[in-house]
């Protein structure tokens, strides 16, 4: 299994999952069609599929010019079947996706938008998660309540802590100064964003991430601890409660 990461559009990143048994090849999201077959011409590599995760424009905007370049299929949410444009396959929660030999567990994880899913390589510890997490980030709740969009995380935090996440956005900077507002005494995230602002002056992207640094430093992963409940004046509130107040202030940061 192959995956190749490259910057698309202002911040988001393009992720090309190639099988080189079989020759398959998906794109996760097509944020700039002209990018990615760019990519694809410098690879040698041809599409086979386009794996959506939502149906923002920046992630499905070049879903009609990839495919009629490519004739591939378009694998989408079923939720927000109407939404994606060219859709040939709507999926949902458990449901497979193969690329080539490379098997895709599909997670409904609403939220970010109602419709949102991620994909998770099966007996792999990678997953294309989307809008849903960054890297101390989450998605924000433009179409789905907290009471949604916990869960949806909490499927996220089941997986095995060496998964690594490929988030859809270069938003670590500034997730890492607001999570230091909420977590401030977390010598992790404190070291974490010296290691990012580095990594950035460098140029260099901060994607992907893992679920073992996630638990750690992603506030939004850790509305349970006793730190960040005080610091957000919620020391007995719900795990959904601390999170929807950890959303409101990173809203309004
Ligand atoms: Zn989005
Ligand atoms: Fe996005």
């Amino acid at each position: 299994m192959q995956i190749h990461q490259f910057p698309c559009l202002g911040d988001n990143y393009g992720f090309l999952l190639h099988d080189p048994d079989t020759g398959q090849t998906a794109t996760i999201d097509t944020p700039d069609a002209k990018v990615i077959n760019a990519e694809l011409d410098r690879l040698g590599w041809t599409l086979s599929q386009i794996l959506n995760t939502h149906h923002h424009p920046d992630h499905a905007g070049g879903n009609v010019a990839l495919k009629q370049r490519w004739g591939c299929r378009i694998v989408g949410p079923a939720a927000d079947r109407d939404r994606i444009p060219g859709i040939d396959v709507a999926v949902a929660e458990g449901d497979l996706v193969a690329v080539g030999n490379i098997q895709l567990e599909v997670f409904d994880t609403p939220g970010h938008t109602r419709g949102h899913i991620v994909y998770k390589v099966v007996n792999e510890p990678v997953a294309f998660v989307g809008d849903t997490v960054f890297a101390m980030g989450c998605g924000r709740l433009f179409e789905g309540t907290p009471e949604q969009m916990w869960p949806s995380l909490q499927k996220i935090l089941a997986w095995p802590g060496d998964t690594r996440l490929y988030c859809a956005h270069e938003y670590t900077l500034a997730n890492a100064q607001f999570a230091l507002t909420v977590d401030p005494d977390n010598a992790a995230l404190r070291q974490r964003y010296l290691d990012v602002q580095a990594a950035r002056q460098r140029d260099q992207p901060t994607v992907p991430t893992t679920l073992a640094i996630e638990r750690k430093t992603n506030p939004f992963l850790r509305p349970d601890d006793p730190k960040i409940r005080a610091t957000i004046g919620k020391p007995d509130a719900t795990d959904v409660e601390a999170f929807a107040e950890i959303r409101r202030r990173k809203d309004r940061f």
